[in-house]
């Protein structure tokens, strides 16, 4: 009997995504993208949903990140071994990649929710032995090599994902592509392709007149293609949904709200007075609006704990000596320009004039093997780091992953976020912090929009819609210096009010229980 003949009965809805990110041990994800993807997949299993996941293998996940002492980035392939974690299905299909038939196999994952609910999750892999040794690599690298390895690993998703589904016996109602989803709203967020390079990977599987009336005249534009091939189309913020409108005009774009899985980004800590004070939050997060039946000193406790185990964290893989007692400021992303990680230090001095003795900074954080501003990012955090030095104390955490998160997102004070307007389609760390009490101090971009109210969930930077550096930082600045800082030390009533109303507003809506159950009426039962 097949691994999977209980779960064949029931047409499904198929998500398919290039990253999914579940845990540390299954390194086939780079960020956002992928986290939210692995976020998506637990809660459809805690909420029972007909669902199956399909992704590809990335054998040597996204890389390892190493930093040495000036800041520079080396990346590592990551050697795991999916037969450690996942079983291998029997079935085997083949697709077309310039003209040579590719044989794909499928390795199954299954997430399993308390709650009974058990979503298999299908990992793609081309590594056999029938297989070129070009196209046994196809499935290692996830985001590596040029376009065509990337058009040739959308071949496989796409086409090869859809012929293993039928072939292991799966009905499906719906299919849900994150793939196509751009989760950044700039030209270069849609992947485009010469006809050319696509005529040559792809051959003949259907003809070019059908694909350009599809996929635009000029080029293959793989947003307009899923625009052109779906029923519904949404923004992962309602920001995103708009802006994403006025660059195609001729589309009807809905928007339904990212949201993280409560479970998994709520630390052990904030979990236990959870359970205590609000129990069924984890598979009912709405249970969040009554957050204020937790006593301020049982919630500044929680903190203080996760707090503590952070520091230590950092201290011991850093070198440094940050200390439990200031007010910790967060700050862990992709490290790529528009998401302006050295805004915090446009005015150095003024910046030492606020914050010296007052604040310690955390980073983390990888840069795009290809993106070299992003690199030069990190070494520049590098330099700010010694040149504060015994002023402002400032780490640089290396290998930014899910564990490393969890424990950023729980154990500083604030969570701060300077994308450029409206780059950040949604963001969804800030949701993760919000979970543990942890306040936004952010842009208005992305989810931060809906989620903001100013002195109550947090702080907002500069005016909505406008970006200048200048004025960012000096709001930045000034809020830091006339609330931030003294709501921290001199009235710690009014900020475990605003930890409360973090839980409570924020993390009360900013959940995938909430998303899913959109989609379900929204998108997939249409
Ligand atoms: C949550 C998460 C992200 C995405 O965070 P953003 O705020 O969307 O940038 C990226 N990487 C890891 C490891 C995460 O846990």
């Amino acid at each position: 009997m097949s691994v999977l003949e209980k779960h064949i009965h029931e047409p499904k809805i198929a998500y398919f995504s290039m990253e999914i990110g579940l845990r540390d041990e299954i390194p086939t994800f780079s960020g956002g993208l992928g986290i939210l993807a692995g976020d998506t997949v637990k809660s459809a299993a805690d909420l029972n949903l007909p669902f199956i996941a399909v992704t590809l293998m990335s054998r040597k996940g996204y890389f390892r990140q190493e930093i040495d002492n000036e800041g520079h980035q080396t990346e590592h392939p990551i050697n795991w071994d999916p037969s450690k974690l996942m079983k291998r299905a029997a079935e085997q299909v083949f697709v077309s990649i310039e003209g040579r038939n590719v044989l794909v196999q499928a390795w199954i994952y299954f997430v399993e929710s308390p709650r009974g609910g058990i979503i298999p999750v299908i990992y793609l892999d081309t590594n056999l032995p029938e297989n070129s040794a070009e196209d046994k690599i196809l499935t290692d690298q996830l985001y590596g090599g040029d376009e065509s390895y990337r058009i040739k690993q959308e071949v496989v998703l796409g086409i090869g994902g859809v012929r293993m589904l039928r072939k292991l016996g799966f009905q499906i109602k719906k299919y849900h592509m994150n793939v196509f989803t751009t989760h950044t709203p700039v030209e270069a967020g849609h992947d485009k392709f010469t006809y050319e390079l696509f005529n040559k990977v792809f051959g003949n599987y259907f003809p070019e007149n059908i694909m350009k009336k599809l996929a635009g005249e000029k080029n293959v534009n793989m947003t307009l293609l899923g625009f052109n091939l779906s029923n519904f189309v949404n923004g992962v913020a309602k920001k995103h949904g708009e802006v994403s409108q006025s660059m195609f005009p001729g589309y009807q774009i809905n928007s339904i709200t990212n949201g993280v899985h409560s479970y998994t980004w709520t630390s052990e800590n904030m979990k236990n007075i959870f359970d205590k004070y609000l129990p069924g939050w984890a598979n009912e997060p709405e249970i969040f609006v009554r957050v204020g039946a937790i006593p301020d000193d049982e919630i500044w406790a929680a903190h203080l704990k996760s707090k503590k185990e952070l520091i230590e964290y950092v201290n011991s893989v850093s070198g440094t000596d940050m200390d439990v007692d200031t007010l910790t400021i967060g700050f862990a992303r992709r490290a790529t320009a528009y998401k302006r990680a050295d805004l915090l230090f446009t005015d150095l001095e003024r910046l030492e004039k606020i914050g010296t003795g007052r604040i310690q900074v955390i980073y983390a954080g990888k840069a795009h093997p290809k993106d070299e501003p992003g690199k030069k990012l990190i070494k520049s955090i590098f330099a700010l780091r010694d040149k504060l030095k015994g002023k402002i104390k400032l780490s640089f955490v290396e290998n930014y992953n899910m564990n490393i998160a969890l424990k950023l997102v729980s154990g500083v004070d604030i969570w701060l976020n300077t994308p450029l307007r409206p780059l950040e389609a949604s963001g969804t760390s800030g949701m993760k912090a919000a979970h543990n009490g942890v306040m936004n101090f952010s842009v208005l971009d992305g989810w931060w929009i809906e989620g903001h109210i100013e002195d109550f969930t947090g702080w907002a930077i500069g005016e909505p819609d406008k970006n200048m550096n200048k004025i960012d930082a000096d709001d930045l600045y000034h809020k830091l210096e006339n609330k931030i800082i003294p709501a921290y030390y001199n009235d710690r009533k009014h900020w475990i009010r605003m930890m409360q109303n973090a839980i409570g507003k924020n993390a009360y809506y900013f959940n995938t229980h909430r998303m899913m159950r959109r989609y379900v009426t929204e998108a997939y039962i249409r």
